[in-house]
């Protein structure tokens, strides 16, 4: 009788270990849910590329004790790299991150299925966690698919050597992989969009929105660093006669040529917007105004030496109007925005004077605010 009381103790005392052990896992699982459904959430409701690269990296980290995770993309067209480059992510801020122009780069990690492997760390995975710690014993490799297409991967990385292994499961990791592909997609298209809204669909620069948001972003870092910044205004002369001479389809054409000559003359950091009709302005950040007023004489050169070549052998000449204002280093005090209306409304004023004296020409608002000033004085 004893000793069958005390093989149900025995028995009864190894069902509550068990009890508390599966207790502890559901315990365990719940909080991982949790913090995988914060997670999801997160991810969900950002759409801004960079913010997201960035989650997706150092919040997945943390969040699940990881001692790796980095994002392999495929961006044949450099798109991806472009639009992060705009919003001033630079890659090597992001070493976890690696683009790749190529898909053969990711596919070789995968069979034809592309499922996810987890496996003991190897040394050629080295090149997956170039970014990341270094010292690693297991890893995840999670196949990023949208749409049937594997558009990157998703690589985690750890150093206990039984956190990814042949037999865990990997539903949670390909929820995430799912979740991760949709929402890059999703920032993406957003990206997009906001583009197509930011540009003048007739001559493809910049459209006035975004230029003046923008120039409240450049004249504050040029503040800040105490950058000069130099701004051009560009009226095509006596626009309206090619219209009533050739036709409104003309005008056109050569509005999207004059658009490419500005830009053809600018630097990488410059910017060029199309303001309204045949109006067009530019920001030279980091430019003296002397610098600017040589740039604008060289559009103007460049614009009346052009031909524009028209149906029927027929040829066609167009000038330009400049106008070139400055923002001097030692006159940085007030308001961004009124520094930016000032800066532009300079270079608005500068133009008009180009009008009134002969067109075809560049004139520096300085000289003009001197003029006034000598008039008024
Ligand atoms: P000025 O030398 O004083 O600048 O004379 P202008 O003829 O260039 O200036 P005005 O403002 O009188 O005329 C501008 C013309 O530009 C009138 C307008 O119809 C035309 N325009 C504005 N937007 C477009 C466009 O998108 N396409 C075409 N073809 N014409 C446009
Ligand atoms: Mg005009
Ligand atoms: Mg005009």
């Amino acid at each position: 009788m004893k000793t069958e009381i005390d093989q149900l103790r025995a028995e009864n005392k190894n069902l509550q270990r068990q009890m508390n052990n599966l207790m502890r896992n559901a315990r365990h699982n719940e909080e991982k849910l949790q913090r995988f459904s914060e997670m999801e959430l997160l991810l969900i409701s950002t759409h801004s590329l960079r913010d997201l690269l960035q989650i997706i990296i150092n919040n997945y980290r943390n969040v699940f004790d990881l001692n790796s995770v980095t994002l392999i993309l495929i961006d044949p067209e450099y798109e991806l790299l472009r639009f992060l480059d705009e919003t001033g992510l630079q890659t090597d801020q992001l070493p976890e991150l690696k683009l790749v122009t190529e898909s053969a780069e990711v596919e070789k990690w995968f069979d034809k299925q592309l499922s996810p492997r987890l496996m003991a760390f190897q040394q050629q995975h080295e090149e997956l966690f170039a970014g990341g710690e270094k010292i690693l014993q297991s890893v995840a490799l999670i196949p990023l698919i949208r749409q049937g297409r594997l558009i990157g991967s998703l690589n985690l990385g750890s150093k206990r050597h039984d956190r990814f292994q042949q037999s865990t499961s990997t539903d949670f990791l390909q929820r995430l992989a799912a979740i991760v592909s949709i929402c890059i997609e999703n920032a993406l298209n957003v990206t997009k969009l906001e583009r197509i809204g930011m540009t003048d669909p007739l001559t493809c620069v910049y459209n006035r929105r975004f230029f003046e948001r923008r120039l409240t972003e450049v004249v504050s870092s040029s503040v800040r660093y105490s950058y000069e910044l130099s701004c051009m205004f560009l009226d095509v002369d006596r626009f309206k006669q090619v219209n009533d001479s050739l036709g409104h389809q003309v005008g056109d054409l050569v509005l999207r040529e004059v658009a490419g000559i500005i830009d053809q003359h600018l630097r990488g950091s410059d910017m060029v917007a199309r303001y309204g009709g045949e109006e067009f302005v530019v920001l030279l950040p980091q430019t003296p105004v002397n610098d600017a007023r040589l740039v604008a004489e060289r559009i103007r050169e460049s614009l009346a030496l052009h031909n524009f070549n028209l149906a029927e052998g027929k040829s066609l000449s167009v000038n330009i109007s400049i106008g070139v204002a400055g923002m001097a280093l030692g006159k940085m005090g007030g308001e961004v925005i009124d520094l930016g209306l000032d800066l532009v409304r300079r270079a608005d004023l500068a133009l008009l004077e180009a009008k009134s004296t002969g067109r075809n020409k560049v004139v520096l608002a300085e000289s003009y605010a001197e003029k006034a000033e000598l008039v008024t004085g």
